[in-house]
């Protein structure tokens, strides 16, 4: 039995987490679940999966929770808060395995936490990856701990992998989909609405990887993401759209060797390949080859998404430059879903922020925050 910590619970990935413990009871149990600012969810989930420890994001919404708890009979159930809270469901003595799964750079001390205290990680958070991905991938070494891949593209890339060596590698190819607009005319970006980006066509995600995927600003995050996981030069990495999103990512092997992972579109696959690994369940997520009939690759237009360049960009110079496109970008998608600042202000924004990011190379995690609110600073300053 696997006790699983849940960091990201009430998120998507999380809620399609506790589905596959569902569904394999036998194999998986809760013992901690960081749930951020849904009080109904986290008192929904804690009640049916009574786990041992609970983090809210603050202490008011602890309190809320831990009354609403008592009040239900649940009192075994620890509630805590704050980023202590996700530090204390990440570590927790009894968990096994911990899904990183919160959303931005506030799943990055827990995540590195977990590590340290030598549990294996099913990373779904990439901008941890992006931020920190050196200071964790060295962590992981050193404690001898996995990272498996949540991520559908390095999920996919995870499993090709593992018939060749690191040294026959080529080219990594991430597969995008390309987003809702894959095909409009480039004068109507100028006018493009949250609601029109909100509308991605093959997966349903949260909000900010949704606004990523139509920029392509979270391809670009997936590129830097692959160079830590995998440790590729961002050269050995490039990116094809694949509109139909069936080919998750394939491996280029020196032989001229491609192999691909194909599967349904759904992250139920990616998570349970990560909490099982190394091995494969039988699951009722089956894929109808006929769907093949149609493929398509093209090569990735720059123009339409300048996102790309500038995630390779700041691949190349990594440290801080990661940091900044990742915050950045955060900052920027935030003011678009608010309609202040229109869908290509988003790569304008990161190109000025990056402008102004020095050189540096953070070794600690406190750097690695620091530099993130500097970059937050700087776009902050440039929106307004
Ligand atoms: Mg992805």
């Amino acid at each position: 039995m696997k006790k699983l910590a849940i960091l990201g619970s009430t998120g998507s990935i999380g809620q399609s987490t506790l589905s596959i413990v569902e569904q394999f009871p036998e194999r998986y149990s809760v013992t901690a679940l960081a749930a951020g600012r849904n009080v109904n969810e986290a008192f929904a989930q804690a009640v049916r999966w009574r786990p041992a420890i609970v983090s809210m994001a603050t202490e008011e919404l602890a309190g809320e929770l831990g009354l609403r708890l008592r009040q239900a009979g649940v009192s075994a159930t620890e509630v805590v808060c704050d980023t202590a809270g996700t530090v204390a469901c990440a570590t927790h003595p009894d968990a096994d395995f911990v899904v990183s799964a919160i959303v931005g750079v506030a799943g990055l001390e827990a995540t590195h936490a977990a590590i340290l205290a030598g549990k294996p990680v099913g990373l779904a958070n990439k901008e941890c990856m992006v931020a920190a991905g050196e200071i964790l991938t060295a962590a992981a070494r050193l404690h001898k701990v996995p990272i498996l891949p949540i991520d559908s593209e390095h999920n996919a890339v995870h499993q090709c992998l593992r018939v060749g060596t690191h040294a026959e590698v080529k080219t990594i190819w991430l597969t995008a989909s390309g987003g809702p607009f894959r095909t409009t005319p480039l004068d109507e970006f100028a006018s493009i609405t949250p609601e029109q980006a909100l509308k991605h066509p093959t997966w349903v995600m949260g909000r900010r990887i949704t606004i990523d995927s139509a920029t392509m600003l979270n391809k670009g995050l997936e590129i830097i993401e692959a160079c830590r996981l995998f440790d590729v030069s961002p050269a050995q990495v490039r990116v094809t759209v694949h509109p139909q999103s069936t080919v998750h990512s394939l491996v280029e092997y020196v032989d001229g060797s491609i192999l691909a992972q194909i599967s349904v579109t759904d992250m139920r696959l990616p998570i349970l390949y990560a909490l099982a690994f190394p091995e494969r369940p039988a699951s009722t997520l089956t894929f109808d080859l006929a769907a093949l009939r149609h493929l398509e690759f093209e090569e990735p237009d720059f123009a339409r998404f300048p996102c790309l360049r500038l995630a390779f960009e700041a691949a190349e110079k990594g440290g801080a430059h990661c940091i900044a496109l990742n915050a950045a970008d955060e900052v920027a998608v935030e003011a678009f879903l608010d309609r202040r600042l229109p869908f290509m202000g988003i790569p304008r924004t990161i190109e000025k922020v990056l402008a102004s990011t020095p050189e540096a190379h953070p070794s600690t995690i406190a750097e690695v925050l620091a530099a993130d609110r500097a970059a937050r600073q700087t776009a902050h300053e440039f929106l307004a």
